[in-house]
């Protein structure tokens, strides 16, 4: 597979998985009709194919790589600012879902000029908010595993100072560069390689939830056990255990996005690696063909491998 439509897929899966979780934001497990085509409404009461937070932040994220043709904190909060006060990135002008964490980074941003505004003393600051942005860092610097990671951290404490969240987003790049270099399914979620990722960060224990979550248990656990809850290790288990679970890209997506609860963003979780992994190609025309904003995302993806080279 070219390299590209595995750029292209971790963008756009991103992106589908958010747009099409969305409507069944903070529902209950098997409380909606089953989720297989873009719906209107929810929470935000979204349009067909029009994604939230999680991809427009990860856009954010995106444009800032390239504009600044590396890591810059400080402009990755002004663009997520951005967002927020003026819909930048959004895919209708308005900006929906913001969490808890990351919108008291914004305000510490706007009030401190800080570059990590992540509170590392917020109980409830163990959110997926950085996690399910992550994957432009991951792409942009898909040559240099050791490089990722070390800018994995350094976007997630912009605005999540909790080092669980920091190490989710971490384990996660390392997955997606692992897609990118092809690795098989396998390899990608088997201890060893999560053993290797590990030892990239030199003189550093990483958290004890995500050393567990990279052993694998969801790996036995059924639909009952598995909650798409916003707790960053919730979150990424869900993710994992759909990946594992399925086959295809489409698959995957339709198993994660009906866990409900956080189902936009289990599903951006999910889609940025599936997506890298399955590429491009493998995402049902349908859901390309509705998502706003397709054309944009899927430059913007080209241009992080062109960054990235
Ligand atoms: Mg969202
Ligand atoms: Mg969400």
């Amino acid at each position: 597979m070219e390299i590209k439509n595995r750029y292209k897929g971790s963008m756009l899966g991103l992106a589908v998985g958010d747009a099409l979780g969305a409507p069944v934001e903070f529902t209950t497990k098997d409380s909606f009709e089953k989720i297989e085509h873009y719906r209107r409404g929810g929470k935000f009461n979204v349009e067909i194919g029009e994604y939230t937070d999680d991809t427009s932040l990860a856009l954010c994220l995106a444009q800032s790589l390239i504009d600044r043709n590396g890591s810059d904190q400080k402009d990755q909060l002004s663009k997520y600012l951005k967002w927020f006060e003026e819909g930048y990135m959004s895919a209708n002008g308005r900006s929906i879902g913001c969490g808890k964490v990351t919108l008291r980074a914004l305000y510490r941003y706007m009030s401190q000029d800080c570059s990590e505004c992540g509170n590392s003393r917020l109980t409830k600051g163990a959110g997926n908010g950085s996690l399910m942005r992550i994957a432009p860092v991951a792409l942009f610097y898909a040559n240099d595993m050791k490089l990722a990671m070390k800018m994995a951290k350094e976007s997630s404490l912009t605005t999540h100072g909790l080092p669980i969240c920091s190490d989710a987003c971490i384990y996660m790049t390392g997955l997606i560069v692992g897609a990118i270099e092809g690795k098989s399914k396998d390899e990608l979620l088997s201890v060893d390689y999560a053993k290797t990722l590990f030892d990239y960060v030199e003189n550093y224990t990483f958290h004890e939830e995500v050393v567990a979550l990279a052993q694998g248990d969801y790996k036995n656990k059924s639909r009952d056990e598995i909650e798409a809850k916003g707790y960053v290790i919730n979150t990424l288990e869900s993710a994992l255990w759909a990946f594992y679970n399925t086959s295809t890209f489409d698959d995957g997506l339709i198993l994660v996005v009906n866990l409900g609860n956080d189902a936009d963003t289990v599903g951006a979780v999910y889609g940025q690696l599936a997506g890298a992994y399955y590429g491009d190609d493998a995402i049902a025309i349908e859901y390309k063909d509705g998502l706003m904003k397709r054309e944009f995302i899927e430059e913007l993806a080209e241009k992080l491998l062109r960054g990235s080279l």
